[in-house]
């Protein structure tokens, strides 16, 4: 008898979304997660993503490691790491950082403990072109990209003309579909004075990415799908955040996937069912790239946030922009994703800062509003509550009794604004720096 997907039901599996617009430390607390889990499976967004980890000394690749497209589960040597169909794939990058991780004493072997979907779509030249060229067109209404194409690859995807990861190892069909893409883009890259797509140049470089990549290339929905009966151990790794979601997010200042949990199993293949989602966010907010931040500090405490955070983009190196701790948009957040339980990251960085939340805007008409807007968020005013700051040292607690007492009373009231349980407190970006609270 073919296998029941009731059985399954019942399966652990876990999804992690960052909460905000991105960066909340998704890569660490994934790191930290995988030790009990088989699966890390990434479900949407490209290597526009940076996800850091901090390794211990004793773990293959020590040190500071940032993830784009390899999900974060690769440095424990039993999970399988796989990457869904949502995800957009430029294949070159993909065999670099492999290499990269190779290079630095992580065992990667494709097969084993790398899968690739081979409905994910595939990045190409032509996308990056057009999502450089978009960007500069826009001007001033710019989105603020990583420029590498993730944007056009998706749009191509919907248009029904993009590549699929399983057409790399396609020859004859992957020549056929590159010339007739490179027709169409040649047309609209010709009048904005771009240079024209080399198909064999392209051809080329992607059968050389697709041979590498060959062992890996699967159908991951149905490798997912079974682990699950199994009664294998699944966790889902989100991208960025839900407030750069395509549909739930700041549009348009957002991503081009679902970056909330609802993209979790179309990125995947996995059918819906119980999930535990745990959501990521920072004791205060930041922001790369252009869109509305209510809570976003123009002065010099946002300058000092900055550097006490080191808030610099992992994947462009751009600054982020920072602000304080938002409740509305964690919140929204929280309910549009079905968020069980939040882990507060980054803690240790408020030492010395005072401890201020917005929670509720007001809106232009006078009234005053907890819920996020879905037009005209950058005419809010947040209004703010502010508790006294820490001064301690935190990096070094493991238990959430002995942090200072304004500091649990800032978790308290962060639980109380957003409805949600603070169930995790990290205190500095190395692996052991965690604090887990009991269900009380
Ligand atoms: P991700 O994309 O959500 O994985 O986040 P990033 O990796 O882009 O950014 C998070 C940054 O914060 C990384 O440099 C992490 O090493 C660092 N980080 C994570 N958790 C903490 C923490 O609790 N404290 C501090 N100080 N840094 C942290």
């Amino acid at each position: 008898m073919l296998p029941t997907f009731s059985a399954a039901r019942t399966m652990p599996t876990t999804c992690v979304v960052g909460i905000l617009w991105g960066d909340e430390g998704k890569g660490k607390v994934i790191d930290y997660l995988a030790a009990d889990t088989d699966y890390v499976v990434r479900f949407g967004g490209g290597h526009n993503a940076g996800h850091t980890l901090v390794l211990p000394p004793s773990v293959a690749g020590e040190g500071k490691l940032v993830l784009h497209l390899v999900p974060s589960g690769i440095v424990h040597p039993h999970t399988v790491n796989v990457i869904g169909n949502g995800v957009v794939v430029d294949p070159i990058h993909l065999c670099k950082e492999v290499e990269m991780l190779r290079e630095r004493g992580i065992d990667v072997e494709l097969g084993r403990n790398l899968l690739v979907s081979e409905r994910a779509h595939v990045i190409l030249e032509a996308h990056r072109r057009q999502d450089q060229w978009g960007e500069a067109v826009r001007g001033n209404g710019r989105i603020g990209t990583t420029g590498r194409g993730i944007g056009p690859a998706y749009s191509d995807r919907c248009a029904r003309v993009g590549l699929r990861v399983g057409d790399l190892c396609r020859p004859d069909s992957l020549r056929a579909a590159l010339g007739a893409l490179a027709e169409q883009k040649n047309a609209l890259f010709k009048p904005a004075g771009l240079e024209p797509l080399n198909v064999e140049e392209m051809f080329a470089a992607l059968r050389e990415a697709g041979e590498a990549l060959q062992p890996g290339i699967v159908d991951a929905g149905a490798a997912l799908r079974q682990a699950r009966l199994d009664g294998r151990r699944v966790l889902l790794e989100g991208a960025q955040g839900c407030l750069l979601d395509v549909e739930h997010g700041t549009y348009p200042f957002v991503t081009s996937s679902h970056a909330s949990t609802g993209g979790a199993f179309s990125g995947t293949g996995m059918p819906p069912h119980a999930m535990k989602t745990i959501g990521i966010v920072k004791a205060y907010a930041t922001r790369v790239g252009e869109g509305p931040f209510p809570t976003e500090l123009h002065d010099e405490t946002g300058d000092a946030i900055r550097k006490a955070g080191n808030e610099y983009g992992s994947t462009t190196g751009r600054p982020r922009r920072c602000g304080w701790f938002d409740a509305v948009a964690v919140r929204y957040s929280g309910a549009v994703s079905g968020v069980d339980e939040l882990v507060l990251t980054c803690f240790d960085v408020m030492r010395g800062f005072p401890l201020r939340m917005a929670t509720s805007y007001k809106l232009s008409d006078g009234s005053t509003t907890t819920d996020l807007p879905a037009f005209d968020l950058d005419g809010v005013v947040p209004q703010f509550e502010e508790l006294p700051g820490f001064e301690e040292d935190i990096c070094h607690i493991r238990s959430f009794d002995a942090l200072p007492q304004s500091a649990r009373d800032y978790v308290a009231a962060i639980e109380h604004h957003t409805g949600l349980r603070v169930g995790t407190i990290s205190v500095g970006p190395g692996r052991d720096q965690i604090i887990r609270r009991h269900q009380s």
